[in-house]
């Protein structure tokens, strides 16, 4: 089947799904396969529990005429969210970076919500399965959509741009993540940068961070919509000395306005002020922008504030990078207060960087004078650091080590590492 025989399918059964533990009344089934599991041996259950058709690429399952059968799932899955994007006349914006994209995708929903029918890719639905979804989640409703694009290796921005064919496009910024799968910081520079690549062939334009020198060389020749804390920014903003949660100060064209947000980290100034430029371009009151900023609370253990017992916890335990993990230490050294605790969790995917970026964070600890620090998993136990500085191979044995020990107070403490260093386990031995 191709095609265009497929969207028309699509189009009398509009609700697509990759997994029978969540199949849709009428919609249609694609059996993808993963490492561990192969779709097709699922169709047929997805027909009885409900899904009108079923896409398959191995006839030996082809044995219902609800069946229908394609060279391969996930190129035709891709192929009918392309078509589906064709047919809709509406700006799509592609956000990728290598930190905060679903933190600003969220900012900009709520925002663009003001006026609009948004759709924006839910949770971290970011990847060659998650973008089609999302595209195919549009309705002839919606009159905006965001999409939330993650790579880790090199020609994955670009192919998901083919698929998506965004108008306007956002990098948040560009670091030091999955440098394993990206070979280098020049392989993560390259592969965010093909969402200006694609752009710029498509006359697309970008929102684009002026303060960001690497971003502005790599978008050149492409038209910006800028935000920056300079006065050459078209939308110029500042963040403010606040304790813990950010107020960022914007120059709107009536004036300044104080966003007073519920995120913690100077790091989500750039966030923010990304999604008030877009909210002003689309149109959006400067008086609306403020309200969705104030009202939009980070969820999934990003930048958290966590009041336990008399401790405060920022808790970010989501996700870890080189540069995520030194903007959280560097905003956790600027908050003042009287005891501070630090434990940090390894930074998972860095291969052969692993040991070097691992022993920057340690000199950074050791540079300033916190009362406790806890550095949990394999890299960071092989750092060298001073005779404060404890170390642990894993989240449970420095949960058993806190259990044992006097009970820490009325500090202030960080909690950040990758997902799979599990740091979530010790919040309840705090
Ligand atoms: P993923 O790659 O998992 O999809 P993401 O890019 O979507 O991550 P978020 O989930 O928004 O990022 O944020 C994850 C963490 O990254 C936050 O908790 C925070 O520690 C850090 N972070 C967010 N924004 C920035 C930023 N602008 N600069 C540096 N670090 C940031
Ligand atoms: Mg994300």
């Amino acid at each position: 089947m191709n095609t265009e025989q497929l969207y028309q399918l699509f189009l009398q059964h509009p609700t697509v799904s990759t997994d029978t533990r969540n199949i849709p009344e009428g919609g249609i089934f694609f059996a993808l396969k993963g490492q561990h599991f192969d779709g097709n041996t699922f169709a047929a259950e997805a027909l009885t529990k409900g899904a009108a058709y079923a896409v398959i690429d191995n006839a030996d399952f082809a044995k219902n005429d609800r069946i229908i059968l394609v060279n391969d799932v996930l190129t035709s899955l891709q192929q009918l969210a392309n078509h589906h994007r064709k047919q809709l006349q509406i700006p799509i914006l592609a956000i990728t970076g290598s930190n905060g994209k679903t933190t600003t995708k969220e900012l900009i929903g709520t925002v663009l919500q003001k006026k609009y029918q948004v759709t924006f890719t839910q949770g971290n639905l970011n990847n060659h399965i998650g973008v089609p979804l999302t595209l195919l989640s549009l309705s002839g409703d919606t009159e905006i959509a965001v999409i939330e694009m993650g790579a880790n290796h090199p020609g994955e921005i670009a192919k998901l741009c083919q698929i998506a064919e965004p108008n306007f496009g956002l990098i948040t910024n560009i670091g030091k993540a999955h440098l394993e799968g990206f070979g280098s910081f020049e392989g993560v520079v390259k592969t965010k940068s093909e969402l200006y690549d694609f752009l710029r062939n498509h006359s697309g334009k970008c929102f684009i961070n002026s303060d960001n020198e690497l971003l502005v060389k790599q978008a050149a020749g492409l038209e910006h919509l800028s935000y920056g804390t300079s006065d050459e920014a078209q939308l110029q903003g500042q963040p403010e000395e606040t304790s813990y949660y950010l107020t960022v100060k914007v120059l709107f064209p009536k004036g300044w306005l104080y966003l007073k947000s519920k995120l913690i980290g100077s790091y989500n100034f750039e966030n923010i002020l990304a999604a008030a430029r877009i909210g002003l371009h689309f149109g959006v009151d400067p008086l609306e922008i403020q309200q969705a900023i104030e009202s939009y609370q980070p969820s999934n253990n990003r930048s958290q504030l966590i009041q336990k017992g008399s401790n405060r916890i920022i808790m970010d335990a989501y996700n870890a990078n080189p540069t995520s993990m030194m903007a959280a230490l560097t905003n956790f050294a600027s908050i003042s207060h009287s005891a501070k605790t630090i434990i940090l969790g390894d930074m998972l995917e860095l291969g052969e960087y692993a040991a070097n970026e691992h022993q920057k964070i340690a000199d950074f600890i050791d540079g300033h004078n916190f009362d406790n620090v806890f550095l949990v998993g394999k890299c960071f136990l092989s750092v060298t650091t001073g005779p404060k500085i404890k170390k642990f191979d894993n989240a449970e044995l420095l949960s058993d080590y806190l259990y044992q020990q006097k009970p820490i107070e009325d500090n202030l403490i960080l909690i950040k590492g990758s997902r799979g260093i599990q740091l979530e386990k010790i919040l309840e031995k705090l």
